[in-house]
């Protein structure tokens, strides 16, 4: 077996779990390797029984004498250890584990580790890490523990057990894949050392030079993508020459219920400034959630149209584009512009007519839609698409301007780095009238009370509703839908029999989901029960109060995204939060909520609690752009931006540092 030998190939056990090692992204032993730890736990005191302390975080070794399952009426079952060292006795806990019993023995050695609670006056430890001490080496005990991110069914132990053997085993095939002059400049730790401090560390120290090392090579992969992209993007330089046609812009921002806040209308200028020149527009918008930014769209493709090209606004959800559509037809049919749109359920008949301009989902990728003469692309949520959707879509038209919008708060010097290639467009203000949401995390005694409240709120001032389910697994699949299901049919009957109740989840055919959003809109019903697929987008001005389920499933960008459905009016609006999670760090986390209103502050925050590598709990909360370096690792950015720039051309890399860059660039990739 190689590094790069598929994980599936790798032995029963590790084939058994095949799928779960898929959904971190590990393909290959290599993948393995670079699966970096979230945080860790320092298990390095060792202690005798008789010494310890409540509180104390330690490692114990001795013998067990005894173990038994006990059934309890709360817990379906306790297992219980105690281990003796000569010096005491230590209670060892674990609840509906049965099989831990079953494994461990009389008088076997253990080497256990975590920390000391009081149960019953005694000391003990629940749910301790435990191995056998008669091991040649420890790995999950007696010694600083790397905790790696993991999805249901796969244990950070499980994962930490095949990274250990993994490095090993193959530590001879690890190869240095940067430049040795860059490894000597800014002093960094070769990659073979950098994975064994950063796996197995032997002291915070080491490990945080090894985190910088591979931080950099993140950082440099990125930066190096970037050149790589602007390079391939100047060949194709010469644009399309927009006029800017301001008479009729401005005649059309008139039609408009409000005004432009400033920073809407430098959005409107920039792109007006970079249609008109010889080179391809290429700019990044960014706001926060419900700064704006669909109106931005709106005008570049009614510029597009007045120029006599056709645009494509391209959205992540369904959901999401029929809104778009139904947007962009209201502002611009009224002015003779051509709308369709195309989604997996529209899109499965060629879409024969001309249009001006074509909505969709990345079924606008497909080849049912064409174009003759695509002038700009818009790319709504622009981190939920992969490089290729992008690439392909570039290549429908014949050199078209590009407009990518996002919401996921990156700080600007990191953006001008990592986005090189990309002009930039911030909206920092927000319409005029908004009014912060008031966020609450709502115990569960407060339950029925709420929702007294929110149908005092539905009768008195004539609001309406979100009630968000997260998801059960790692999508919205069968079990997600039956749950949320079920919650809708316990709310309209249980809870608001009095009031009309909708359901929306992403498996209804697109024409059911449009209906229910559309009748929504029209406040034919109180209270819309909906899965996540909410969260991008959606924009209904009149609802006021978004109740979020199972609150600790998502990530504090998620939850953001989530609560920024409401108060996209000047009414106030609220977000109440429900949890099911006791954990001290879970409640701290949405606590957060409470008082921090920006995007950008709560990823920092997220970023701060959950440490860089943790993947969030969910795939659906996006793509994280960083698994292990920070934006606010400054100096390393700087790094990383003199060594760019001190690089030839990228054939002269090595091959596993192309690689590494590979996935980065826009490809051409024939569609199908
Ligand atoms: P996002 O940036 O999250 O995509 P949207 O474009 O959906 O935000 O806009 C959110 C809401 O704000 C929409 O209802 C939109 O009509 C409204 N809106 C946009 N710009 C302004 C403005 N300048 N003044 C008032 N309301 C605005
Ligand atoms: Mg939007």
């Amino acid at each position: 077996m190689h590094l790069t030998t598929p994980l599936s190939q790798g032995g029963a056990v590790l084939k058994r779990y095949t799928k779960k090692f898929d959904k971190l992204g590990l393909n290959t032993f290599s993948d393995l390797l670079f699966h970096l730890p979230s945080r860790y736990e320092d298990y390095s005191i060792i202690s005798s029984i008789d010494k310890l302390q409540e509180g104390e975080v330690v490692t114990v070794r001795g013998t067990i004498i005894d173990a038994k399952n006990s059934y309890t009426r709360r817990f379906k079952s306790i297992q219980k250890i105690i281990l003796s060292d000569g010096t005491g006795e230590l209670l060892l806990l674990w609840f509906n584990q049965p099989y831990i019993i079953k494994n461990l023995k009389l008088q076997t050695e253990l080497s256990i580790a975590g920390r000391i609670e009081k149960f019953s006056g005694k000391n003990a430890i629940i749910s301790p890490e435990y191995e056998l001490a008669s091991g040649e080496e420890l790995v999950n005990t007696g010694r600083i523990i790397p905790i790696y991110p993991v999805t249901q069914g796969l244990s950070s132990k499980m994962v930490r057990k095949h990274i250990f053997s993994t490095l090993k085993s193959m530590e001879s095939e690890i190869e240095e894949y940067l430049p040795n002059s860059i490894l000597k400049k800014y002093a960094f730790m070769d990659i073979k050392s950098a994975l064994w401090h950063i796996h197995y560390p032997q002291s915070f120290d080491e490990t945080e030079k090894a985190r910088q090392r591979l931080a950099f090579d993140e950082l440099f992969t990125l930066q190096l993508a970037a050149r790589e992209r602007k390079r391939l993007w100047s060949e194709t330089q010469e644009g399309i020459h927009f006029q800017p046609f301001s008479e009729k812009m401005n005649a059309f921002l008139k039609t408009l219920p409000f005004e432009l806040t400033p920073s809407q209308q430098t959005a409107v200028e920039d792109i007006t400034h970079d249609t008109q020149g010889g080179t391809v527009m290429n700019r990044l918008l960014q706001g926060d959630v419900g700064s704006g930014k669909t109106i931005i769209a709106a005008c570049g493709l009614y510029l597009a149209y007045l120029n006599g090209f056709q645009g494509a606004l391209m959205a992540p959800t369904e959901i999401l584009a029929q809104q778009h559509f139904a947007t962009l037809s209201s502002l611009l049919k009224p002015l003779g512009v051509k709308v369709v749109l195309a989604t997996s359920s529209t899109s499965k008949n060629k879409i024969e007519e001309t249009f001006d301009i074509a909505v969709g989902t990345h079924s606008l990728v497909g080849k049912n839609v064409t174009f003759n003469k695509l002038g700009l692309i818009v790319i709504d949520e622009q981190q939920r698409f992969g490089v290729e959707q992008r690439g392909i879509l570039r290549e429908k038209g014949n050199r078209p301007h590009l407009l990518t919008m996002t919401a996921t708060p990156i700080p600007r010097t990191a953006a001008l780095t990592l986005y090189s290639d990309l002009a930039l467009t911030y909206l920092h203000d927000m319409p005029k009238g908004r009014k912060t949401i008031k966020t609450w995390l709502v115990p569960e005694e407060k339950r029925l009370a709420s929702y007294a409240w929110i149908r005092k709120e539905i009768q008195e001032n004539d609001s309406q509703v979100f009630i968000i389910c997260p998801f059960i697994e790692e999508s919205e699949n069968a079990s997600t839908i039956k749950a949320a299901t079920k919650e809708f049919e316990r709310l309209q009957t249980e809870i608001f029999s009095d009031l009309s109740l909708g359901l929306l989840h992403g498996k209804m055919r697109s024409k059911e989901k449009d209906t229910v959003l559309d009748e929504f809109k029209q406040k034919k019903f109180d209270i819309l029960v909906a899965t996540p697929v909410v969260e991008v987008g959606i924009d209904i001005s009149n609802a006021t109060i978004i109740l979020i389920e199972g609150a600790e499933r998502f990530g504090l960008s998620q939850l953001h995204q989530l609560r920024g459905r409401v108060g996209r009016g000047d009414k106030q609006s609220y977000c109440l939060l429900f949890t099911e999670s006791s954990s001290e760090i879970t409640l701290k986390r949405l606590k957060a909520m409470e008082s921090m209103k920006s995007g950008a502050e709560l990823s920092e925050y997220d970023l701060e609690l959950r440490g860089p590598g943790e993947i969030y709990g969910l795939k659906q909360s996006g793509v994280r752009l960083l698994k292990i370096a920070k934006f606010s690792d400054r100096e390393l950015l700087d790094k990383a931006k003199r060594a760019t720039e001190d690089i030839g051309e990228i054939s002269t890399l090595s091959p596993l540092l192309q690689a590494k860059i590979q996935p980065y660039l826009l490809q051409k990739v024939s569609p199908d």
